[in-house]
């Protein structure tokens, strides 16, 4: 995709910064502080019961502002699990940072978007990714985008399965969004595929979040009927049975 902003020289390390030596860290920040954005990672302690998880912020990963922000109130009472197809997987925090900023570029650039659709992604490196954040409206399940959660696993997920570390950083965030107060404790989590026609989140993941904790069966009055027209926040990966919706470009990685 037409990434110019946040090409190689801002994504040129392939280590991860925790094992950055003391010089190539400075390099680092040099760099980072030059493309807008601080590398520190800061452990977000999630509380009582619950892992500490390694949360980044919007500036951690170079985002650019939304064009504005609209909220929903009051606790979320779902949470909407999407793969990306594209970007595939990452597997460093460099690589997954540029990811969210692909991301972010397909949906604010090319879509027309206020910002990346959706309110958090998760890298193959195991931390989280702060997109739209809690209760803020989001790009990536029309009709649901005012009372859910959208987490996107970068990458795509229709026959293997994400690293562990990925599915834990998932049910992390859920677990501090409800700690927090974010997620209704009587939450519902669905795949994207439950709600409109789509792969998402690929067979694989949505075979391993229907075992999970409060993962819910829609009945047919629910859910994905009819086809809406908004485009879809991910490209996909085949053509779909609803011809009259053209497919998105799929974006350059
Ligand atoms: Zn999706």
């Amino acid at each position: 995709m037409g990434d110019k902003a946040s090409g190689s020289v801002c994504s040129s390390s392939t280590k991860p910064p925790e094992i950055l030596t003391d010089s190539e860290h400075f390099e680092q920040q040099q760099l980072a502080t030059s493309c807008g954005y601080s590398q520190h990672m800061h452990p977000a302690n999630l509380g009582d019961g619950v892992d500490t998880a390694r949360l980044l912020s919007r500036s951690d990963w170079g985002a650019r502002l939304p064009k504005s922000v609209e909220h929903f109130e009051g606790p979320a009472p779902y949470v909407i699990i999407h793969h990306s197809y594209m970007p595939a997987a990452c597997f460093n925090t460099p690589d997954c940072m540029k990811s969210m900023r692909d991301m972010q570029d397909f949906h604010q650039l090319k879509r027309g978007w206020n910002d990346i659709g959706y309110s958090f992604g998760i890298g193959g490196d195991g931390m989280i990714y702060t997109g739209r954040g809690f209760n803020v409206i989001g790009a990536h399940a029309p009709k649901y985008n005012d009372k859910s959660v959208g987490i996107v696993l970068i990458g795509d997920w229709r026959t293997e399965l994400p690293p562990k570390q990925m599915l834990d950083a998932a049910k992390n965030l859920i677990a501090f969004g409800v700690f927090k107060g974010y997620i209704d404790p009587a939450y519902k989590l669905l795949g994207h595929k439950q709600v409109r026609d789509t792969e998402c989140p690929g067979g694989r993941l949505f075979a391993e979040i229907s075992g999970w904790p409060h993962f819910t069966q829609l009945n047919a009055t629910e859910g994905s009927t009819p086809a809406p027209v908004e485009p879809h926040a991910h490209p996909q990966a085949v053509p779909q049975s609803t011809p009259q919706t053209p497919l998105p470009a799929a974006p350059k990685v």
